[in-house]
């Protein structure tokens, strides 16, 4: 087995980490850090539990930590959900002798730090070395993209390798975890939607180009077409849905598109990684999916869903289509566990 340990462990994602690694056959879970309101408390007591299964019997005692490398012994691996300035600080402190894979933004656009997900850009890992050489670290830092970005790059990675993709619109509608457990006031959601995500639509126009980009000698050269961002919060609690427009290089119809994202894989499919979706993209025919609360679960809450693929009739070469991802889980737990479970088959 493979220890592992949980930064952030009491928040939003930090529970995910927890539920997705219970049962999981390659990773023990051995250490939990938080803040230092928490440090010192068992799991139970220092933690709001919001799944709806039951904290993991494994956990409850386990005593929460600060959240330092000198709190810790013997960790193979840190999974970090950790809000960005506190990783900013922290993350690199583990990584000097950790593998750390995160969830924040804050080290994912640096030159040397992979931002991967594993169907779309797994040869990025070929950074880590840059990385370990730039810093002198014995670990290194992997990231994860955004939430949002996670699921509209799985659905755009096929398109653009088959049709070549001139621009993208979205328009996302949110959930309220993704805002982490104190993020969003009742009163400002519940009856409302906000149409404002702080540094959101900047993430997924930047994140999106990253991982569509190239890798060579060691630097990343970004995806050139245009992706142009509209973010809201609307009152569901998990599940982000995205209404995605795009205009292609190349002619298509709505068969072709929806049979080149039903029948995309990756390497963590060819790997029978044990997190991988069989189908990392799920297309759907009802006219009125997909819904967050009816997909946001596919595949254990690791593939999109697609639906509404059509024409778009105004434009040359275009298309609509929605998507719903598991914010908490594709867009970040689950994301961070197939990463590190990618690096342990072949690192
Ligand atoms: P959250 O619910 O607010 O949880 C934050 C966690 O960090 C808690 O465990 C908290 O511990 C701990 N923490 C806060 N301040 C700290 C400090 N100064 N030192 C050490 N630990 C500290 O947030 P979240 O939604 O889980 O998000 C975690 C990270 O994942 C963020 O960077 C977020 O942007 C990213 N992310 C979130 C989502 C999502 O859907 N939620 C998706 C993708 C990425 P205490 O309980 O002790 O305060």
């Amino acid at each position: 087995m493979v220890n592992v340990g949980i930064l952030g462990a009491t928040g939003m994602v930090g529970q995910r980490f927890i539920e997705l690694l219970d049962q999981h056959p390659i990773f023990n879970i051995t250490a939990l850090t938080a803040s230092q309101r928490s440090a010192g408390k068992r799991y139970e007591d220092a933690t709001t539990w919001y799944l709806d299964n039951k904290m993991p019997e494994s956990v409850r005692d386990i005593v929460v930590v600060d959240t330092d490398p000198s709190q810790v012994d013997d960790l193979d691996i840190v999974f970090s959900a950790l809000p960005s300035d506190t990783a900013a600080k922290v993350e690199p402190e583990f990584a000097r002798s950790h593998i750390v894979a995160s969830n924040a933004s804050a080290m994912r656009m640096e030159d040397d730090v992979p931002l991967v997900i594993p169907e779309v850009n797994p040869e990025y890992l070929d950074l880590i070395e840059v990385q370990q050489k730039n810093r002198g670290w014995d670990g290194f830092i992997v990231t994860n993209p955004n939430c949002s970005t996670i699921a509209l790059t799985l659905t755009l990675k096929p398109l653009y390798d088959r049709f070549d993709i001139k621009r993208v619109y979205v328009s996302t509608m949110q959930a309220v975890s993704g805002a982490g457990y104190n993020g969003v006031p009742s009163m400002a959601i519940v009856d409302n939607l906000v149409p404002f995500i702080g540094e959101e639509e900047e993430k997924i126009e930047t994140e999106t180009l990253h991982l569509l980009g190239d890798l060579e000698d060691g630097v990343v050269t970004p995806a050139s077409f245009g992706v142009s961002a509209s973010c809201h919060r609307v009152a569901v609690v998990d599940g982000h849905t995205e209404a995605v427009f795009i205009e292609m290089e190349d002619p298509a119809d709505v068969e072709e598109i929806e049979s080149t994202m039903a029948d995309f894989t990756g390497l963590p499919q060819k790997l029978d990684l044990y997190s991988a979706p069989k189908n990392p993209v799920v297309v759907r025919s009802e006219e009125n999916r997909p819904q967050p609360r009816m997909d946001r679960n596919e595949s254990g809450g690791m593939s999109v869903v697609v639906g509404r693929v059509r024409q778009d009739v105004a434009f040359n070469n275009s298309f609509r289509y929605v998507l719903v991802g598991h914010n908490t889980i594709r867009g970040a737990a689950g994301a961070s566990i197939l990463n590190a479970e990618l690096i342990n088959e072949i690192l």
